[in-house]
């Protein structure tokens, strides 16, 4: 009998677990995507914009035979398995908070259908919950995680693609809606040529350089492939595989970046709670503003006016770009945090708003973590000092003039503290080096110290 392979956060053909296994059990096989209200009305325009990039991408490779269906994934993916008369239908494991509660009660439908449902691999190296402590306990810090991840392995790439199996015609489907209009917003081009080229294109020239690069929004020193991984167009076994026996200093860094990405996620699959209250509940008690003038305050590090160049430069990247350089990313959620003293879930929300790579697990725990209620050593008492984060980063401020315009006619460093404001910048909204000592005093009330 046919089987379904139903596609979500893998869509690709190359390194496909879930495909391989499918093709164990019938060359037919039914490619199914179902666009869920659930999920797209939180999703941004550049995330949405991407997605329905990627899936354009996915149903060219099959020939046109991608099927896409809109509405309750219960429903649609039920009926889509019934009308071929499928055995089963195969997934790659979401191991989100909504993913996991979804597809308990699609299992349960297919399993009232007669209908198998069979899980292979996840969008990690290694499915979270896989790695704990001896006793069964998860990590809650990063180090003895990466330890234990790197010792746990993966397994090889599957070797999978396009003509392993026969892609069955869709009886009816739905035509990709219009992607949202970006305005002048460029994305990276969609889908998993794309991301495989970026990653070669990366390979050959980035990784020397990607140890001391990393850190310097004014360099091109990450491999931009984020929102890649975000859907599954590349798999990080594959980048893991081709980094295997690599001491150089760039592959393992580039190792360790990917691991934040499983670790992060490991915490959300243990603790689904984690994406809006925070890992440590003494938080519970710190004093935010929400408030009127909060609003207003969070308006002006919205729209990148706060009168710090670099959080502006950041702000301002996010909305052109719908990305944000990881470095910046912190100094802006610390700004909003421990400057402007807001509560993280505000700033996440935007993130995902605007992010095209915007992902539950590592937005909302980076914040956390950036925050300082989070898993991990996190030292709530270092406060990111916007000043100085620019002058190290961003040393001779192109970053900052990049994006924005106002600062454009100040020379080198001089833009990060600036002597005189061109017309039209702001001046600073609040004073770091006094919302620094409010910011210590409010964390020393909850903590005891
Ligand atoms: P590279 O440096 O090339 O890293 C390669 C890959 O490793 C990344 O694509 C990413 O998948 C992973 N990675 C790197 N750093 C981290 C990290 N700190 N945590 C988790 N994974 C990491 N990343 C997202 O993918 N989605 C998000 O929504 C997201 N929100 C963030 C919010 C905040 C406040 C902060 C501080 C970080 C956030 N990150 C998020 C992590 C990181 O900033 C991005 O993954 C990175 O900037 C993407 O660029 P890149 O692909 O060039 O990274």
């Amino acid at each position: 009998a046919p089987v379904v392979l139903w596609f979500r956060r893998d869509l690709r053909l190359g390194d496909h677990a879930a495909l391989h296994e499918a093709a164990k059990h019938s060359k037919h096989v039914l490619a199914l995507y179902v666009l869920d209200e659930a999920l797209i009305k939180p999703s941004g325009a550049p995330r949405m914009a991407f997605l329905l990039g990627c899936l354009s991408e996915l149903d060219n490779a099959l020939g046109g035979r991608l099927m896409i269906v809109t509405g309750d994934p219960v429903r649609e993916v039920v009926q889509a398995a019934r009308d071929i008369g499928a055995s089963a239908v195969h997934v790659s494991s979401d191991t989100g908070p909504y993913g996991r509660r979804r597809d308990a009660e699609v299992a349960k439908a297919l399993a009232d259908n007669n209908i198998g449902w069979v899980e292979t691999g996840s969008p990690y190296a290694v499915t979270p919950g896989r790695v704990t402590k001896p006793d069964g306990d998860p990590y809650r810090v990063f180090t003895p995680f990466h330890r234990a991840w790197t010792r746990h392995g993966w397994p090889r790439p599957a070797e999978t693609g396009p003509s392993l199996v026969d892609w069955l015609k869709p009886g009816k489907s739905a035509k990709l809606p219009k992607p949202p209009s970006l305005g002048e917003m460029r994305l990276p081009a969609p889908g998993e040529e794309a991301a495989l080229d970026a990653w070669h294109t990366f390979l050959g020239s980035g990784i020397e350089t990607y140890d001391t690069d990393r850190d310097r929004p004014d360099r091109e020193g990450t491999t931009r492939l984020s929102p890649y991984l975000r859907w599954g167009a590349i798999h990080p076994r594959t980048m893991l595989a081709d980094l295997a026996g690599d001491e150089r200093a760039g592959a393992k860094s580039l190792r360790a970046e990917l691991c934040w990405r499983e670790f992060h996620a490991d915490v959300l699959w243990h603790r689904p709670k984690t994406a809006r209250e925070n890992y440590d509940r003494r938080f519970d008690r710190l004093v935010c503003e929400t408030g009127a003038a909060a609003r207003q305050a969070f308006d002006q590090w919205c729209e990148g006016r706060t009168g710090y160049p670099v959080v502006d430069a950041g702000m301002r990247q996010l909305l052109a770009e719908g990305w944000m350089h990881n470095r910046i990313r912190m100094v802006v959620a610390s700004f909003l945090v421990k400057d402007l003293h807001l509560p993280w879930q505000w700033g996440a929300r935007h993130f995902m708003r605007h992010l095209v790579d915007g992902d539950l697990a590592s937005n909302q725990l980076n914040w956390q973590w950036v925050a300082g209620s989070g898993t991990d050593a996190a030292p709530y008492f270092r406060v990111f000092n916007p000043l100085t984060q620019g002058e190290k980063f961003d040393p001779v401020g192109d970053y900052v003039r990049k994006y924005v315009p106002e600062l454009r006619g100040v020379e080198g460093k001089a833009v990060h503290q600036l002597k005189q404001r061109p017309a039209g910048y702001p001046e600073p909204m609040v004073e770091h080096a006094h919302e620094r000592q409010v910011a210590l005093a409010r964390y020393g009330a909850i903590t005891g110290s």
